[in-house]
C-alpha cells in the first residue's frame, strides 16, 4: 500500500511508493559528463567573455577580469531580474505589479573545467560557501530586496546551461512563496511549542536514525519524512541558526566536507546525477529569529514533475527516504572498505 506524509513545515503531502519502490539502477536518465568541448566563458582566460566581475578571489595580486583567480562572480549575462531602478509598486485593479528589480549572480566556482563541486578540494567548496555568504552580506544592503536565493543546477537536465561548475543568487523584492510556507510552518510550530521545527527534526532524526545519512561536529544530513523526489537530501545544522550568512568559520568548514561527501555519494549511488542544490535561509528583514532554520536542500533530477504535481501540489516519490538514507549510508562504508 502506498503512503501518504505530510511534511510536518509546509503541510504538504506527498505519495511514497511503498511495494514496488525504485532502486538507484531503476531509474533512467542521462549521466553527467564534462565534455569540455567548445567555447566556455567560465574558463580562465575568457574573463573578457562575461559582464564585468563582482567579487573574486585572488591569491596573486591579478587584476580584476584577468586570470589568476580561484573563484569569481559575475552579474549573470541574461538576467531574469535587472539591477537599475526603483521597484514602483503598482495596482492594475486588482491586479499587483512592479518593476523586474533584482540581482541575478553567477558564481563560478574555479577555473577548472573538469572540476565539480564534488571533486574539488574541501577547501575551495569552503571557498564557494564563503562567496555564498559575502555576496548576500553585501545584497542585504539594498533595501530594495527581502530574499536572497543560492542555487545550483548541475547537468543540463537540472537546468544548467553552461557544463562549467557554477552556482547562482537572484536576489528578489518579494519573499518567495515556497520560503513563506517554510517559514509560515516553521512559526506556526514555535508559536504551538515554543521548539524550532528543524532542531525537532534533528532530535528526532539522530535519535531513530533510518533517514539519517550522516553527521559531523556541525551538519546532520537526512532524507526527510516526507520528500518530493527520490534522494532528497536535507543538510541541516546541528545547531539553531535562522541565516547561512550567520554561520560561523568552522561551520562553513564542516559544511564543505558535508556538501562534497553528499555530492560524491549522489555520484556514486545514482552514477553522476543531474541535481539541483537550494541554501534556504530566512527572509532578510527577519534574519535573526527562533523559529526559522537555514538548511540546504539536494535534489537528484530523477523523475519528471507532471500534471498531477502541477494540479495538486502532490508530488509522488517512487523511492521511501529511509531507503535512500540506507543507500547513501553504505556509499561511504562502501568508499571507506576500498581505501
Ligand atoms: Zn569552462
Ligand atoms: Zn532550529
Ligand atoms: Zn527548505
Amino acid at each position: 500500500m502506498p503512503e501518504l506524509r505530510k511534511d510536518p513545515i509546509t503541510g504538504r503531502w506527498v505519495i511514497i511508493a511503498t511495494d514496488r519502490a525504485k532502486r538507484p539502477s531503476d531509474f533512467v536518465r542521462d549521466k553527467v559528463q564534462i565534455r569540455g568541448s567548445g567555447f566556455c566563458p567560465f574558463c580562465a582566460g575568457n574573463e573578457t567573455k562575461t559582464p564585468p566581475e563582482i567579487m573574486a578571489y585572488r591569491n596573486d595580486g591579478s587584476r580584476p577580469n584577468t586570470p589568476g583567480w580561484s573563484l569569481r562572480v559575475v552579474p549573470n549575462k541574461f538576467p531574469a531580474l535587472g539591477i537599475e531602478g526603483s521597484l514602483n509598486r503598482q495596482g492594475e485593479g486588482l491586479y499587483d505589479k512592479m518593476h523586474g528589480i533584482g540581482a541575478h549572480e553567477v558564481i563560478i566556482e574555479t577555473p577548472d573545467h573538469q572540476q565539480t563541486l564534488a571533486t574539488l578540494p574541501v577547501r575551495k567548496v569552503e571557498d564557494v560557501l564563503w562567496a555564498y555568504r559575502d555576496r548576500i552580506q553585501d545584497l542585504k544592503k539594498d533595501k530594495r530586496f527581502r530574499y536572497i536565493l543560492i542555487f545550483k543546477n548541475h547537468g543540463e537536465a537540472a537546468g544548467a546551461s553552461l557544463e562549467h561548475t557554477h552556482s547562482q543568487l537572484i536576489a528578489l523584492p518579494v519573499v518567495p512563496m515556497h520560503v513563506l510556507e517554510e517559514v509560515g510552518g516553521s512559526r506556526e510550530y514555535y508559536n504551538y511549542k515554543e521548539r524550532c521545527i528543524f532542531c525537532d527534526i534533528n532530535r528526532q532524526e539522530t535519535e531513530k536514525g533510518v533517514r539519517l545519512i550522516s553527521e559531523n561536529q556541525d551538519f546532520l544530513a537526512v532524507c526527510p519524512f516526507a520528500p518530493r523526489f527520490p534522494f532528497e537530501t536535507w543538510i541541516i545544522p546541528k545547531v539553531h541558526e535562522s541565516a547561512f550568512e550567520e554561520s560561523q568559520k568552522h561551520e562553513f568548514e564542516n559544511l564543505a566536507v558535508m556538501l562534497k561527501d553528499m555530492l560524491q555519494r549522489l555520484d556514486k549511488v545514482l552514477d553522476y546525477p543531474a541535481y539541483n542544490y537550494i541554501v534556504h535561509t530566512s527572509p532578510i528583514q527577519e534574519t535573526s529569529n527562533d523559529y526559522y532554520h537555514w538548511h540546504m536542500e539536494i535534489m537528484p533530477k530523477l523523475t519528471k514533475v507532471a500534471g498531477f504535481e502541477w494540479g495538486t501540489g502532490f508530488f509522488i516519490n517512487p523511492t521511501p527516504p529511509e531507503e535512500s538514507a540506507h543507500f547513501l549510508r553504505e556509499a561511504a562504508i562502501e568508499a571507506a572498505a576500498q581505501s
